[in-house]
């Protein structure tokens, strides 16, 4: 990773960075060598909640974190604040791994967790601004709506009902948010909207409390059987866990197990009340629309627009740096189509442009697992949908550690090894081909009112 600066710089990794209360600065880099009995790479949300997990069933565990540059600076402090039960592996893909019964275990565990998120910020007195208004997404065109259809006759055959994902009228949605184009769309309740960045540094907090240590500004070197080699010194330990995400492909020996994929974001200015009363997102439901390549927006508790998208380019050879956080370009259709989709916020000022690496792999299915014999665990591969995924890994590792032999250690996910990407230059060639195809699709659809195929091939190389 390129060094980032160690003050306030810290601030512009995103609006909720911004915004987050308390100092950014970092906390104490791990002082020399150090014995534990569970040592975590990354302080973002899967280290975080594995940590919590683990201190609350062992109380005397010794845990350590180590975190390259402070709690929240990757996704975790950056995303779209959406605390959903999406999952990235569909049911019926799930189905066709582990069975039916399998694939419903997995989807009932990701709505539970929502709800677990929320009773967790609860009880612990942390303010992320937590409103589970579920998630609307909108059907702006005669395609979009036959994938909606498509959607909620999947979750019906799956066993899921009305009061989890429902098809909504034109008026149904527009009433929930009042966007242009609006043929109808879904809406299910499972989906609360947070302050992420809040979320994160608040649960570092905790943990800290709980007498985890958190080593900010400590890069992990090499992850191996029970140690974990930093620049500082190394962290001996009988379990060994990666939770670095988008910045996995930089770890010797991981540079093809998850591709780091950019999503980019912007954020308006708080919006007049009259604004509001316009566009809806009454309880702030999170919101976007059935195209290919994903769009996603939160009304923020203070009344602004967070609103996301992909399209930023993969780089070649995994790479990430800070200055792949920003393409104009990217934020210039972010804000465009913002405008097209509500028209009422098409002058509002963009107060804050940001993005980061979120983690792929090869087969699009999250993971979290445990090497017994070699103590190491890992869990990631969440594409876009790890603020709540990240709470089950936690609560799976944790239960995997201690042996608890819990149901949540046999949901289909866990253990599950996704093969590698391919060598460069293809998973280049791929990846942004793929990207380039989505939103060729996405354009095509809209002038021929027909569904693309092009996307819905391609778009299992980077889709979703
Ligand atoms: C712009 C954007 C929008 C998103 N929107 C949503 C959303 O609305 N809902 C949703 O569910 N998901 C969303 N996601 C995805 C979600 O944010 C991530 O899946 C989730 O935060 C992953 O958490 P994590 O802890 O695994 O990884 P991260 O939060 O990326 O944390 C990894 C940590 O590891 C550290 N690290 C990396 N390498 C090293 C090393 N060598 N040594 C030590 N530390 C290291 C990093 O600094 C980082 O702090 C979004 C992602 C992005 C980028």
């Amino acid at each position: 990773m390129e060094p980032m600066p160690a003050d306030g710089t810290y601030r512009s990794l995103s609006f909720w960075m911004d915004t987050v209360p308390g100092s950014l600065s970092p906390g104490d880099p791990l002082p020399g060598d150090l014995a534990v009995d569970v040592a975590i790479a990354g302080a973002g949300l899967t280290g975080l909640w594995t940590a919590y997990y683990l201190a609350n069933a062992e109380p005397g565990l010794r845990i350590a974190v180590c975190e390259a540059e402070i709690a929240g600076f990757g996704a975790s402090g950056r995303n779209g604040g959406w605390c959903s039960a999406l999952f990235p592996a569909s049911l019926a893909k799930l189905a066709r791994q582990a069975g039916k019964d399998a694939a419903v275990a997995m989807y009932r565990a990701m709505q539970a967790t929502v709800d677990e998120v929320g009773r967790v910020v609860a009880a612990e007195g942390i303010d992320c601004h937590w409103a589970k208004g579920g998630t609307v997404q909108l059907a702006r065109s005669a395609t979009q709506l036959d994938r909606a259809r498509a959607e909620v006759a999947e979750a019906r055959e799956f066993g899921f009902g009305e009061d989890d994902v429902r098809l909504l009228s034109g008026d149904e949605a527009r009433e929930l948010a009042a966007a242009t184009s609006v043929l109808g769309g879904t809406y299910t309740p499972h989906c609360a909207a947070v302050h992420p960045a809040r979320l994160v540094r608040g649960l570092a907090q905790v943990v800290r409390g709980r007498g985890v240590q958190v080593f900010e500004q400590t890069a992990v070197t090499e992850l191996g059987p029970r140690a974990l080699r930093t620049q500082n010194g190394t962290v001996r330990a009988e379990y060994v866990i990666r939770a670095t995400e988008g910045f996995t492909p930089a770890l010797p020996g991981m540079h093809r197990a998850v591709v780091p994929v950019y999503s980019l974001m912007i954020a308006t200015e708080p919006l007049a009340g009259p604004v509001w009363e316009q566009i809806g997102l009454a309880g702030r439901p999170t919101f976007g629309d059935g195209r290919h390549l994903i769009i996603y927006g939160q009304r923020t508790a203070d009344g602004r627009l967070a609103f996301g998208g992909r399209g930023a380019p993969y780089h070649l050879g995994s790479a990430v740096r800070p200055s792949y956080d920003r393409v104009p370009a990217v934020f210039g259709a972010l804000q465009q189509t913002l405008g097209e989709l509500l028209p009422a916020v098409a002058d509002a000022k963009v107060t804050h442009r940001w993005g980061g690496p979120l983690g792929i792999s090869r087969d699009w299915c999250a993971s979290a697992g445990l090497d017994r014999a070699s103590g190491l665990g890992w869990a990631g591969g969440y594409v876009g949908d790890g603020l709540s995924t990240t709470n089950l890994a936690g609560r799976t590792l944790s239960d995997l550690i201690l042996d608890t032999g819990s149901d949540l250690t046999r949901l289909p996910w866990v253990n599950h090894r996704s093969r590698q990407w391919e060598a460069e230059p293809l998973r280049w060639l791929g990846i942004n081909a793929g990207l380039r195809a989505m939103s060729w699709a996405d354009r095509a659809e809209g002038r021929t009112g027909r569904p693309s195929r092009v996307a819905s091939v391609m778009g299992r190389f980077v889709g979703g």
